[in-house]
């Protein structure tokens, strides 16, 4: 049984992953706007990957015997100054995450919530490598600057993910 605590918490990671997954969306559609399809694709994948990961957690608390509260999801930001800042502020918002997920694991471990710091194990790995590849396109953005055929052809591969793969 999860203690009433750990259930709120949890509750409140559903909501921020589905927030994640908002935000994805939002850059998704100025990507789209600004005529960059493939790192459009990519972060329509990566919204995909954030409802996933909120279900995972869904899973859980029903599982424990919980209640699950659904809350109401903020608006993300419409707007971005270049793709390299939608890129920045991906990488900024996973090193958020990161952060809300090491909370949770402290409270389990506060608790001796064994279960729910196992399930957590694999969110912290995860953030590991969602950092990592933020940062990575962030940095080949960053060396792109101004070049346009480049920054053509990191949006050609990006586009090669597809919905559900990790990158
Ligand atoms: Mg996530």
């Amino acid at each position: 049984m999860l203690s009433s605590k750990m259930e709120e918490a949890l509750n409140s990671q559903v909501n921020a992953e589905l927030y994640s997954a908002y935000v994805y969306l939002a850059m998704s559609a100025y990507l789209e706007s600004q005529d960059l399809q493939g790192m459009a694709a990519w972060m329509k994948a990566q919204a995909q990957e954030e409802v996933a990961h909120a279900m995972k957690i869904f899973g859980f608390i029903n599982e424990r015997g919980g209640s699950v509260k659904l809350a109401a999801i903020a608006a993300p930001p419409t707007k971005w100054d270049s793709p390299r800042a939608v890129f920045e502020n991906a990488y900024k918002h996973e090193q958020h995450v990161t952060s809300l997920i090491h909370k949770l694991v402290d409270l389990a471990i506060g608790e001796s919530d064994h279960a729910t710091k196992n399930m957590l194990d694999w969110f912290v790995d995860e953030q590991v490598e969602e950092e990592a590849s933020a940062n990575a396109t962030v940095q080949r953005l960053k060396m792109i600057g101004d070049h346009a055929p480049a920054l053509l052809m990191l949006d050609r591969e990006l586009g090669q993910r597809r919905a559900g793969e990790e990158e």
